[in-house]
């Protein structure tokens, strides 16, 4: 299954990506965690996306587009995947349409995640990762509105919604059983 998770920051997208990873027997891939483990290891890469990590901001297309091509091209995702945090935006989403169409592939659902943004905004907090400084917090949430949620409208004939309020375990069956429902 090629599926992409959309949803604000701090909507319990990577947890949930985890869980339905493993579920699904495909890998999950999270352009944030694979930025951040860059920034740890000081590569080039690391040192050249930080600044837009710290500020909230998105990372360029071409570097975040090559990142993610990379990825996608190594073995345990020829048959599946499950990305998190790409694409972000229109742009994103079509080149990662011509990235699976080369190959003779498509995505099989987009799963929204649908959370109200104080609630988030709390949970974030909570959290405390370095980006999670209240204004940083909400520029992030701003950035999902204006670039990310058009997705949405992007990928309407594949999407999934589920409310993403409740327990982790009760979220997971939600969207399993969204996307069982889909074949
Ligand atoms: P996340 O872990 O998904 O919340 O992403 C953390 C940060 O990584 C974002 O605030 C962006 O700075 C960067 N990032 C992650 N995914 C993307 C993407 N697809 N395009 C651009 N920047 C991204």
């Amino acid at each position: 299954m090629r599926l992409v998770l959309v949803g604000p920051p701090g909507a319990g997208k990577g947890t949930q990506a985890e869980i339905l990873s493993n579920k699904l027997g495909v890998p999950h891939i999270s352009t944030g965690d694979l930025f951040r483990a860059h920034i740890s290891q000081q590569t080039d890469l690391g040192k050249e996306v930080q600044e837009y990590l710290d500020a909230g901001e998105l990372v360029p297309d071409e570097v975040t587009n090559e990142m993610v091509r990379a990825r996608l091209a190594q073995g345990d995702a020829v048959n599946g995947f499950l990305l998190d945090g790409f694409p972000r935006n229109t742009a994103q989403a079509g080149v990662l349409s011509r990235m699976l169409a080369a190959d003779g592939h498509a995505l099989d659902a987009v799963l929204e995640f649908r959370i109200d943004e104080d609630v988030v905004v709390e949970r974030l907090l909570a959290r405390g990762r370095t980006d999670d400084k209240e204004d940083v917090i909400r520029h992030r949430q701003q950035v999902y509105r204006t670039e990310t949620a058009p997705l949405l409208d992007y990928y309407a004939d594949i999407v999934v919604t589920i409310d993403a309020v409740g327990d982790v375990e009760e979220i997971s069956e939600r969207a399993l059983r969204a996307l069982r429902a889909l074949k």
